[in-house]
């Protein structure tokens, strides 16, 4: 059995896979998978598996640093405490911003949160995560009344139709679809049915592939919601006690996808294969809908998850096992993120800026003198208003937006002009880390102490084995000491990450607050020892359900106000950015197996590189020929916005007029574009997340090798 002091969670992906780690007295030498945690039971994926060869001293950034000189932290902290206070007296405190990672903890989270939107007094404070699943939150409020993922890992054991939308689990949740294939081969009854433009390693496991023209998610969904009717397969006594909206929903759907075959036509499937999927949707109780980048990468990202919600609810299938609309998160601790406000719009424990009650709640519980009254920039326009000048210091934290971020040249242009950048980060080299004028050296996985919750709603530890390098500290340590040197010092206080987390827990449970579903405040008063041995625990967490809740909505009720879960009527909508006779591919981004995120990590590890060693372009053999590419040949995407250099892959995998580029590699590896260039940065309405899964470009070889 394995000790608590060597138990820890991956970094790398939402599924929050438990890790036993060996250590020396500098760093992990060895893991393997925890067999007691419930997300894995023992097992690592490729990426989990090579985490000590990720991580280590090596190629880690180790002095604070003032425009571009070494400095003591207490130097560093005065300097930048003084910078950041000269801008606030003259420009407001909606001049500063901060910019965050779904990699932080969420102890690291609360506090940069607390910070801004309670005492300097912005909330221009977003994160990486915006770009990952915001859609699915906006989507699961405007259903369920709160940011609420009902499912478990657990439902994969029970589920008899199991439908994959826009997600690659083989490659990016791999130890949930070895799950799935665990599920399948124990009964052979289960169905899989993948949904997605390409015919990705998930489609190994599909009994069907719908490879549907991007985009037309909510049209196939409308379709089932229209069939579900017509073939009288509606839980109609549930529709009646538990959800309002449902005749205005169905209008739509009968409206926009009332005929299969028109459907089909517009979706661009087969319809054979669309009857399939729609008569094994109505005859299968146990139905479990995973959906992720695909769904939420979009321009209509929140309309395609509403119409994945509305199927389940008019048949009742979630809040029992093996059913229900599971939302994969991208990274270790998006989940996190959310529940201590991480996003611009959010306040901490699941309020946010759409009611003057919960600020005043908020505010009151933190004693806080500043606290915005309204919610902040969004990812995109945090970073125009940077390059406006509206904005004058922005502190990033564990993110490389210069990369990620759609048009990500202009993005390099906001942060060139910027007067204060700030940047707190782990590895030496990063694109971002280049324009910082202070740059602060923060502590990596394996030395950080805290929380981080996956995509089944799971709170992990994650355990500091091993100190930090040099003068690397913990990044709630970090803005604790600003905070201190901007006057705050006895709201920040803290002596530890326990501290922090018996805070947060307590504020989720402050005036009775059950008013978004999220409650962990039967982990208030968790002692030190309670907290460094916390098991992994499902929230919410109160004092009615003190082991935590596999599964929401048992009981039918919901956080709106009439308690009902409401239905939505959805119109599919083309997605922003097309093709046209000047850049005619529709470019399609995401990962591969084997890397995370931009590469500052996984990039170090040799055997990572063995799988896919280059940045690629994958196209269809007519494209190609077409385009008059051959394989593995040298290419360039371009368009107005960027250039992405890549080698040629052909595959029939691919749809024609349609290519495939990773996200990873970055200027640090290629001195080329990367796919962030491509994509101009159109957004959801709604939730503001960037459409990253279809842009458009032109291709031309290249007569190199
Ligand atoms: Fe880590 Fe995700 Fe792999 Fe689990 S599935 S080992 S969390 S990368």
């Amino acid at each position: 059995m394995a000790s608590l002091s060597n138990q820890t969670t991956c970094p790398y992906c939402g599924v929050g896979c438990g890790v036993s780690a060996t250590t020396n007295d500098q760093r992990v030498i060895a893991v393997s998978g925890d067999g007691e945690h419930p997300a894995n039971r023992g097992r690592l994926c490729v990426k989990g598996s090579a985490l000590h060869e990720t991580t280590g001293p090596e190629g880690r950034l180790l002095t604070p640093r003032v425009d571009g000189q070494e400095h003591d932290w207490s130097v560093t902290l005065d300097t930048l405490a003084t910078r950041l206070e000269a801008i606030i007296r003259q420009h407001g405190p909606g001049s500063v911003a901060m910019y965050l990672s779904g990699q932080l903890l969420t102890e690291d989270y609360y506090v940069a949160n607390k910070l801004m939107k309670g005492f300097i007094g912005s909330a221009h404070v977003d994160t990486n995560s915006r770009l990952c699943m915001s859609s699915t939150v906006v989507g699961y409020k405007r259903a369920f009344g709160g940011d609420l993922q009902p499912c478990s890992y657990e439902d994969i054991d029970h589920a008899e139709l199991m439908v994959l939308v826009g997600s690659n689990a083989a490659w990016n949740h791999p130890i949930l679809y070895q799950r799935m294939v665990a599920a399948k081969a124990a009964n052979p009854a289960v169905k899989v049915v993948l949904i997605d433009p390409r015919r990705t390693a998930t489609a190994d496991l599909a009994d069907l592939h719908l490879a549907l023209k991007p985009g037309s998610d909510a049209l196939i969904f409308n379709a089932i919601l229209a069939a579900l009717a017509e073939r009288g397969a509606l839980d109609k006594a549930y529709v009646e006690s538990h959800t309002e909206g449902f005749e205005a929903a169905l209008e739509s759907a009968n409206t926009t996808a009332g005929n299969l075959a028109d459907v089909a036509r517009k979706a661009d499937v087969p319809l054979a294969d669309l009857e399939q999927l729609v008569e094994w949707f109505c005859t299968t109780e146990r139905t479990l809908t995973f959906f992720s980048q695909g769904v939420n990468q979009s321009s209509s990202g929140t309309d395609k998850v509403n119409s994945i919600i509305n199927c389940h609810l008019a048949t009742g299938r979630l809040g029992r096992p093996g059913m229900g609309p599971f939302s994969l998160t991208g990274q270790p601790n998006a989940m996190g993120g959310r529940e201590v406000g991480g996003l611009a719009n959010q306040l901490a424990a699941h309020m946010d800026f759409s009611q003057a009650e919960f600020i005043d709640r908020v505010g009151r519980f933190w004693q806080a003198p500043n606290m915005a009254q309204q919610e902040g920039y969004k990812a995109i326009p945090l970073f125009e208003a940077i390059e406006r000048g509206e904005i004058k210091a922005v502190w990033i934290m564990a993110t490389n937006p210069l990369v990620s971020l759609p048009d990500a040249n202009r993005v390099r242009r906001a942060l060139e002009k910027c007067e204060l950048v700030i940047i707190s980060e782990c590895m030496a080299h990063t694109d971002t880390l280049e324009l910082a004028d202070i740059v602060l050296p923060a502590s990596g996985w394996s030395e950080k102490n805290g929380t981080v919750t996956n995509s089944e709603r799971r709170i992990s530890r994650q355990r500091g084995l091993v100190p930090p390098p040099g003068e690397a500290k913990h990044d709630w340590w970090i803005i604790c000491e600003l905070a201190k040197r901007l006057g705050f010092g006895q709201a920040f206080d803290y002596a530890s990450p326990a501290d922090i987390f018996r805070e947060h827990a307590r504020l989720s449970g402050f005036e009775n607050n059950r008013s978004r579903g999220f409650d962990i405040s039967a982990l208030a008063e968790l002692s030190d020892a309670g907290y460094d041995a916390l098991k992994p625990i499902q929230w919410p967490v109160h004092k009615q359900a003190p082991e935590g809740t596999p599964r929401l909505f048992a009981d039918g009720h919901f956080f709106t106000p009439s308690g009902k879960a409401r239905l939505l009527p959805i119109t599919p909508q083309a997605p922003s950015q097309q093709p046209d006779s000047e850049y005619p591919l529709l470019v399609n981004s995401g990962r591969i197996r084997d890397q995370w995120h931009t590469m500052t990590r996984t990039g170090r590890a040799a055997r990572l590189l063995q799988h896919h060693a280059e940045p690629f372009i994958e196209i269809h053999p007519l494209d190609a020929k077409r385009f008059k590419v051959t394989h593995l040949q040298l290419a360039e995407l371009h368009n107005e916005l960027g250039r992405y250099l890549g080698r040629i892959r052909i595959s029939d995998q691919q749809r024609q007029g349609e290519v495939f580029i990773p996200m990873h590699w970055t200027r640090q590896f290629t001195q080329e574009g990367c796919s962030g260039t491509l994509f101009a940065p159109m957004v959801d309405p709604l939730s503001g997340q960037p459409e990253s899964k279809q842009g458009r470009a032109d291709l031309r070889p290249l007569n190199m090798r």
